[in-house]
């Protein structure tokens, strides 16, 4: 992957080097950048570059900012079916509607792509917590790829959002905070939550990734749609050896993904691979729609709406900011296209036609999309000649109850009606994000030679409590960070090189400031019965790698701290 990724800011043009943990622009502190490659020398590869690479995400990663092949993060992100939408078409009288089946990712909705590339830079920049606001989907899919990056997640999320959303962000091992507010607000309380802790926060659009884990989207479409189309025919692009489609169609909550795709559209254009860039139809509830407000007024900056008024909550947006002004500039600059809103109860009805005509069921938020597909039909704004690709960005799976129990989420509520962010306001969201946090959580160090084993019992820890961390990686250093931290638990490991588990026990026990911190080990081999007795007395639990389970290990680690 390329070595350096530049990044842009969209304010003053400043170009530095892409680094996960900083949010914004050295020069101006602008926090609106992108990345940009080098597209002329890749121009002429890329086809042949990625020819022999699986169908998937990855296949795209000269043009994605992370540097180190993720292949141990991977669920098989992207790479999702074109799937011709033959009996709709029949009823719509538009032959090439094709449905880009985003269910079929991972935590099937596409934020899989937006969560794998950002989990993937996180873990690179050796970030292990993280905080994001969602509207539901978002929070499912961060917490799959957290699990198996050993991130920490706290994913603050409306009430508004159905349980069983917030049931499955939870069974992953992410915090769940459930803000009584809009998503504005849960974003406002994030944020904050963020700031007081210093911990890295996803900020949308304004997040590198998550951008640029979209552009896939455009990638496979040019590739698949070729292969079902053929090549785009005789035209003013030359070298174009892919086809894009006359509409892409996705319901739009914040926005993301029509500014990815269209992102990554530019690109293939700059490229010459492909001879257009789509119309985008970017379809709201009619709830909550302030981008098609701002479109039909013709305004470049959207009002927010204060109120949601849709039962819709993975669109519940209320406030685009720039994400609109910038989605509409670039529109507007490309091939134009159109924002449109649909009913909950259009949503709905095209919810069971799809179902019923493809035999693809889809959750409410991408019913919009294909509701909007129809009212665009109706209204004569797709024409029969017409290709049009539809993202159908997600499909739901409920948590059992019984599976996941109580307790699972902490509550906090936005302090006032408004959303200004005023003085008041401001004191009582920290005193609400206190009570979310307590000032001083149980101290564990952990003490093992091997990463994945500190991974997995970090990973552990982190998914089912509150705890602060420290890892040491042999004896000695172990030894120092103990006395510097004086941990409230020590998980220790025997075999390491140099200094060993036991000679670290001895040293622990010798030191009257360390002599009482309990140990559990954790060991990979069968102890010889003189290696027990050297034990005994010493460590207040025993347990066998390979074979304990997380529950087991948590237990013994909240008998141990009081
Ligand atoms: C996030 C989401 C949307 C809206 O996507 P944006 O591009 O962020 O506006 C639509 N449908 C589903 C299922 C989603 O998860
Ligand atoms: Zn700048």
């Amino acid at each position: 992957m390329s070595s350096s990724i530049m990044v842009e800011c969209l304010d003053c043009g400043h170009r530095t080097l892409y680094n996960a943990s900083s949010a914004s622009c050295p020069k101006c502190g602008g926090e609106w950048r992108e990345t940009v490659y080098d597209l002329q020398s890749l121009k002429n590869t890329f086809p042949s570059l990625i020819q022999n690479r699986p169908f998937g995400l990855w296949r795209y990663k000269e043009l994605l900012p992370v540097r180190n092949n993720p292949a141990d993060l991977s669920l098989g992100e992207g790479g999702t079916p074109l799937i011709r939408a033959a009996n709709l078409g029949m009823m719509l009288g538009i032959p090439n509607i094709f449905i880009k089946d985003e269910r079929q990712g991972p935590t099937t909705s596409f934020k899989d792509r937006q969560a794998a590339v950002t989990i993937a830079a996180l873990k690179e920049a050796g970030i292990t917590e993280a905080v994001i606001a969602s509207t539901g989907n978002v929070a499912i899919s961060y917490s799959a790829y957290a699990a198996r990056a050993g991130i920490k997640l706290w994913a603050f999320i409306t009430s508004l959002v159905p349980p069983v959303k917030m049931r499955e962000t939870a069974l992953y091992g992410t915090q769940v905070v459930k803000v009584t507010g809009n998503y504005d607000q849960a974003k406002k309380v994030a944020a904050r939550f963020a700031q007081q802790r210093a911990l890295y926060v996803d900020k949308g659009v304004r997040s590198i990734t998550t951008v640029d884990a979209m552009k896939t989207i455009s990638f496979e479409l040019a590739e698949q749609l070729t292969s079902a189309l053929g090549p785009p025919g005789q035209s003013n692009h030359p070298t174009a050896k892919w086809r894009a489609p006359d509409w892409y169609i996705q319901s739009v909550s914040g926005g993301m993904g029509p500014v990815g795709v269209l992102k990554g559209y530019q690109e293939l254009l700059d490229m010459g691979l492909v001879d257009k860039i789509p119309q985008f139809a970017n379809i709201q509830a009619a709830g909550c729609a302030p981008m098609v407000h701002a479109w039909i007024a013709g305004k470049a900056v959207a009002d927010p709406v204060l109120t949601p008024r849709t039962h819709i909550a993975t669109l519940a947006t209320g406030d685009p900011g720039r994400t609109y002004t910038l989605l509409r500039e670039r529109m507007l600059q490309a091939n134009g296209g159109m924002f449109e809103s649909v009913t909950d109860e259009e949503a709905f009805k095209a919810m069971h036609i799809l179902a019923k005509m493809e035999g693809i069921s889809v959750e409410p938020a991408t019913g919009v999309a294909f509701a909007g597909l129809i009212k665009m039909v109706r209204n004569g704004q797709i024409t029969p000649s017409d290709v049009v690709v539809i993202n159908c960005t997600g499909h739901t799976i409920p948590v059992e109850q019984e599976v996941i129990g109580d307790n699972w989420a902490k509550d906090v509520s936005f302090p006032t009606e408004g959303i200004e962010a005023t003085a008041p306001v401001e004191d009582g969201l920290l005193a609400a994000l206190n009570r979310v946090t307590v000032d001083r959580y149980p101290r564990v160090a952990i003490v093992d030679d091997h990463p994945h084993v500190r991974l997995l019992i970090r990973r552990i820890l982190q998914a089912q409590g509150d705890y602060d961390l420290f890892e040491a990686e042999d004896g000695k250093s172990a030894l120092t960070l103990i006395q510097s931290q004086q941990p409230d638990l020590i998980i220790l490991d025997l075999m390491m090189p140099e200094m060993d588990g036991f000679s670290v026990l001895d040293a622990l026990r010798r030191d009257p400031d360390t002599a009482s911190i309990p140990v559990i080990v954790v060991t990979a081999q069968e102890l010889t019965s003189e290696e027990k007795s050297r034990l005994e007395g010493q460590i207040q639990a025993l347990m066998q790698k390979g074979d304990f389970m997380s529950d087991e290990l948590l237990e013994e680690v909240r008998s141990l701290i009081k």
